[in-house]
């Protein structure tokens, strides 16, 4: 057998894995990792932009300097993936595998929604890239009160928790400004409340109400209206705005599409717990790439890629991969500057209260509002840079643990 793995993708998952991957395989496995820059962007911290709390410019790092020697990393665009004859071809080259993890996450698509391009920029702002979230510093900074909409145009989305910390610290953001009073705060979600998990969303549902933030569920964006200012709904509800900060439309990488492996909207099918491509032998994918039911988060990248690890060690030793993944995924919740959530939780389990990552003795709290938990948002970023980038254990199984949780 020859000797090839390549990895799509060098953001966190990518990253992650090729790293890890390159401290438990022998040297004569050969392993390149592809992605179409080299700017490596610490995602979570562009909630914080739009705030100040942090600069958009401090988000974005080299790739190559996170990705260990030995791991040959490739500056092209991805343009197609052959599963039969195990060929990937870039703008530039083509390569040739053994087995392949597949980590080119997704990317808004504010083009898809009807109306937005023309409200873009002018009256319509959002956070989820780097410029976008600067622009929407500088226009947060000019607001001097009305109405700030954020919508979620549609399902699935990235990071399911950054619209509820955003609409916090929006609350935090105007009372430090002294113009609280005379602004409306609205979230308007597809989702039936503020989260995907009931429990969890009843939790932020009610915080919101105690910070005035009103939560109008089940919207589904047809239209937005830049030139009047409002959303309208399928059903045709209209909802006024004088600041629409929305998260578009949310798709997979064309390459995957194109290359025929998607379930329409441009993600990978695969197994739940194997985290193999259903449908293709040797391929593996992790991140926001995948359509596996549990958030697009950068924790889930990391759990996933310690699973997928195991995976192609086993079937390299000619073993069956096992089905360990679980769903799991842990979310730091900003609920104001100096104060966090923390929520940890599976395919099966919701968000329980209790404490993380040492049961009983924290120092994190589950679904609580602390300070300490402010501190562990703020030291992850670092943790992120130096720890978990570097494929590195924290001496956590990927799997959920239950210790510590208050069930019942
Ligand atoms: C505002 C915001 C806040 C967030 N906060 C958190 C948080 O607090 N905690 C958390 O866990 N997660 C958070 N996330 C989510 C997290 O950042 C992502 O889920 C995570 O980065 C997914 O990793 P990934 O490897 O799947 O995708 P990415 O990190 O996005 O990497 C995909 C890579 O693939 C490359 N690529 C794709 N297609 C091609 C192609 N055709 N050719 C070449 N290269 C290609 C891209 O350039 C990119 O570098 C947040 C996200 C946002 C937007």
């Amino acid at each position: 057998m020859s000797k090839k793995i390549v990895v799509l993708g060098a953001g966190t998952g990518g990253t992650i894995i090729s790293n890890n991957l390159r401290r438990h395989l022998p040297e004569d496995w050969e392993i390149t990792v592809i992605d179409r820059d080299d700017r490596h962007i610490y995602q979570p911290g562009m909630l914080f932009v739009p705030f100040e709390i942090q600069k958009a410019k401090s988000l974005v790092r080299s790739r190559k300097k996170y990705i260990l020697p030995g791991i040959d990393f490739v500056i092209d665009e991805i343009i197609h993936i052959d599963s039969e004859k195990r060929k990937i071809r870039t703008k530039n080259h083509t390569f040739s595998y053994d087995f392949l993890v597949i980590s080119t996450g997704c990317k808004i698509a504010p083009e898809e929604n009807d109306g937005l391009m023309d409200a873009w920029g002018r009256n319509a702002f959002t956070f989820y890239s780097v410029e976008g979230a600067d622009l929407l510093r500088q226009k947060l900074k000019e607001f001097d009160g009305g109405k700030l909409v954020l919508n979620i145009a549609e399902l699935p989305f990235k990071c399911p928790v950054a619209p509820i910390e955003f609409v916090f610290l929006a609350d935090w953001y105007f009372k430090k400004r002294g113009i609280r009073n005379k602004t409306e705060i609205e979230l308007v979600t597809p989702l039936t409340g503020a989260f995907t998990k009931p429990k969890a969303s009843a939790v932020f549902g009610e915080s919101a109400r105690e910070k005035n933030i009103k939560i109008t569920p089940t919207f589904e964006l047809n239209e937005v209206n830049g030139k009047e200012k409002y959303i309208e709904s399928i059903q045709g509800d209209k909802i006024s705005y004088d600041m629409l900060v929305i998260i578009p439309t949310t798709i997979g990488d064309e390459v995957i599409s194109n290359s025929g492996l998607d379930d329409g909207i441009g993600y990978v099918p695969t197994h739940l717990n194997t985290l193999r491509a259903l449908k293709h032998d040797r391929i593996y994918v992790i991140g926001d790439a995948t359509n596996v039911p549990t958030s697009k988060a950068g924790s889930v990248a990391h759990y996933e890629a310690d699973v997928v690890v195991f995976n192609i060690m086993a079937e390299i030793h000619g073993i069956k991969p096992e089905e360990i993944y679980d769903g799991h995924s842990t979310c730091f919740i900003v609920y104001s500057k100096g104060t966090s959530s923390l929520i940890d939780f599976n395919y099966k389990i919701e968000p329980l209260p209790g404490k993380f990552p040492l049961p009983h003795m924290g120092p994190f709290s589950l679904l609580k509002e602390t300070k300490a938990n402010w501190y562990g948002k703020l030291g992850f970023e670092q943790l992120y840079w130096n720890v978990l980038l570097a494929g590195r254990h924290l001496g956590m199984p990927p799997t959920l643990v239950m210790a510590g949780k208050e069930v019942g």
